[in-house]
């Protein structure tokens, strides 16, 4: 039964932002559920102000909603708060648009795009009264499906998702829910759906598939163990010129992160930097033209108000067109005073054609990511980009209102310099103090440093995070080193080894993610929640150690657990790329 208007009143009352949970903002789209129409909830396994900032939600929600045969609705991860209060109540976790218990819908689709994020998908299958492992899961259960980032290594998450879904989801779902519907209609039962489903191009049903493990525990193959599955799984794609973009988007009623107009200009990175796996799974770079990324601008803010407009991409001064697109959009945009920002900025001769005209409107921060400070390591790494060029890219900015900069790099690859967190500080003074000689006034420079967690599919995969001994010691000389011009802030480190030992972890880790959400844990992500005790406890439960798991080394040439997808290059390309950085394994 759909939860009661006035008990669902009482309970907002005494949780922290009830807007988080009340739907019915402007554009949301409320259906009839009924016979001939598959239900889906989009799930995003973390609260409402992200999961409201992820354009592929919006994208999949309106692109299903505009068929007549499927109702699509949403849900976020519960704070605390409201988890407390469902659970004390009695209630399930509903959707936002119709207050349906979770448990009614066809199929629950989450979409995963942080490995922090797992438990909260163990936990809202919970709050929903669903089994949380599928092979509990009975004929009247929704079928559980996942896509997104995180998703290219399944395995971690594995035995809580019926189905993934790889790549694109723009055609890739819509095929998907008919061919649900079909085999529903058609009279199926759980198991042979799921069998119909696999033989849809990008789709993993993990169950079908046994893990082959040696007598010590290490990981050897991954095999098929029914018929008709494939052994390799790719990835889907769509072009991006004529992909689906909802131009009447959801307005949120509270403040989200990002509260903006956010278009994608290219879909991929024409860089290849060795240890990006957003550039590593989105491969080949497509592009939408200037004309049609007007056009769905305009059209958008006809429909919502916004008053920013961000063109997004991985990195978006590589888009060919976008010195003639962002003028013509100033053209459009400025006398309306709506504000045009292009994050993933990367530096180059091509970016000092910009900051004239996008200072027209703004002067807010500016973002680069030179990755490490010293230019053996950013060969290594594959990052193409010149200091001097940086430096060059940063005065023009100054020279056109800029005040402030934020820069991102990584610590711990192998053969880093001694004096690596020495050369980042200098950088970060040098480039403040640049702006002396433009304005008489140092530039405010923050410094964000994260540990350079290998990710599945890329040219690091072999490689194992850096110990924590060496990254506290980075850190503390790192930290501490704070100037009124100079921030530092350094990524909590037991955090990324998390990231680190579950973003490369097989099915065994798998039993680590129960374990850790059994014994409380949820909303990962957020340091006031996170615990790391207790998941160093639960990879034990689960027979491993986390730090083990982070920093493990894996041989070019040996089983990877995620060797089955394929989302971009294949082993031999990436060991090529990887031997190419003159990295060893070894260190
Ligand atoms: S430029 Fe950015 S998005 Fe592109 S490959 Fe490098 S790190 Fe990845």
């Amino acid at each position: 039964m759909n939860i009661m208007e006035t008990k669902l009143k009482d309970m907002l009352s005494r949780v922290y932002k009830p807007g988080r949970y009340t739907g019915g903002e402007t554009n949301s789209v409320v259906k009839e559920h009924g016979p001939g129409k598959v239900s889906i909830a989009l799930a995003y396994p973390d609260m409402y102000e992200i999961g409201m900032s992820y354009l592929g939600i919006k994208i999949l929600y309106h692109l299903l909603n505009e068929r007549d045969d499927v109702v699509c609705e949403r849900v976020f991860a519960p704070w605390p708060d409201m988890e407390a209060e469902l659970r004390t109540q009695g209630e399930s976790l509903f959707s936002l648009e119709t207050r349906t218990p979770l448990a009614k819908f066809d199929v629950i689709g989450f979409s995963l795009s942080y490995e922090l994020t797992y438990t909260n998908v163990l936990n809202i299958l919970d709050l929903s009264g669903i089994p949380v492992r599928s092979d509990t899961r009975g004929e009247g259960d929704p079928i559980i499906i996942a896509g997104g980032a995180s998703a290219y290594n399944p395995e971690p998450i594995s035995p809580f998702i019926d189905a993934f879904l790889l790549g694109d989801g723009e055609e890739a779902l819509p095929a998907f829910l008919e061919a649900y519907r079909a085999l529903k209609d058609g009279g199926a039962g759980r198991n042979d759906i799921l069998r119909g489903l696999a033989r849809l191009k990008g789709v993993y049903v993990p169950s079908f598939y046994r893990a082959m493990h040696d007598e010590a525990g290490e990981f050897l193959w991954l095999e098929p163990c029914v018929d008709g599955v494939p052994r390799v799984i790719e990835s889907s794609r769509v072009e991006l010129e004529n992909a689906y973009y909802p131009v009447k988007q959801i307005v949120p009623f509270i403040k989200v992160v990002h509260d903006r107009i956010a278009i994608e200009v290219m879909r991929g990175c024409p860089n290849a930097c060795r240890f990006c796996q957003a550039s590593a799974v989105t491969r080949p770079v497509r592009l939408r033209s200037p004309e049609k990324v007007r056009e769905l601008c305009l059209k958008t803010y006809e429909n919502t108000g916004y008053e920013q407009v961000s063109l997004l991409s991985l990195s978006s001064v590589n888009y060919p067109h976008i010195g003639k697109l962002a003028a013509q959009l100033i053209k459009d945009l400025k006398p309306k005073g709506i504000g045009l920002s292009i994050p993933s900025l990367k530096i180059d001769e091509a970016f000092y054609e910009l900051p004239e005209m996008i200072s027209e409107i703004r002067k807010a921060g500016l973002t680069f990511a030179p990755e490490t400070a010293s230019d053996e390591t950013r060969k290594a790494i594959g990052k193409d980009l010149d200091i001097t060029v940086l430096c060059r890219s940063a005065e023009i900015a100054y020279k056109h209102g800029w005040r402030r900069l934020k820069l991102y790099f990584m610590v711990g690859f192998p053969g880093e310099a001694e004096d690596e967190a020495e050369r980042i500080i200098s950088l970060a003074k040098e480039l403040s103090e640049l702006k002396k000689g433009v304005s008489g006034a140092p530039a405010e420079v923050s410094v964000s440093v994260n540990p350079f967690t290998p990710k599945p599919h890329t040219p690091f995969q072999w490689l194992g995070m850096r110990d924590r001994a060496y990254l506290e010691k980075v850190r503390s000389r790192l930290t501490g080193r704070n100037t009124r011009k100079v921030e530092v802030e350094f990524h909590d480190i037991d955090q990324s080894m998390l990231e680190a030992a579950l973003s490369r972890g097989g099915r065994r880790t798998a039993e680590a993610v129960h374990a850790a959400w059994k014994a409380g844990s949820r909303m990962d992500s957020w340091r006031e929640h996170f615990n790391y005790g207790r998941w160093k406890d639960a990879f034990k439960t689960a027979g491993l150690d986390l730090e083990e798991e982070a920093s493990r080394i894996y041989r070019p040439g040996s089983p990877l657990p995620w060797g089955h997808i394929l989302p971009g290059y294949g082993e031999e390309k990436l060991a090529a790329e990887f031997a190419r950085s003159g990295f060893s394994p070894e260190r």
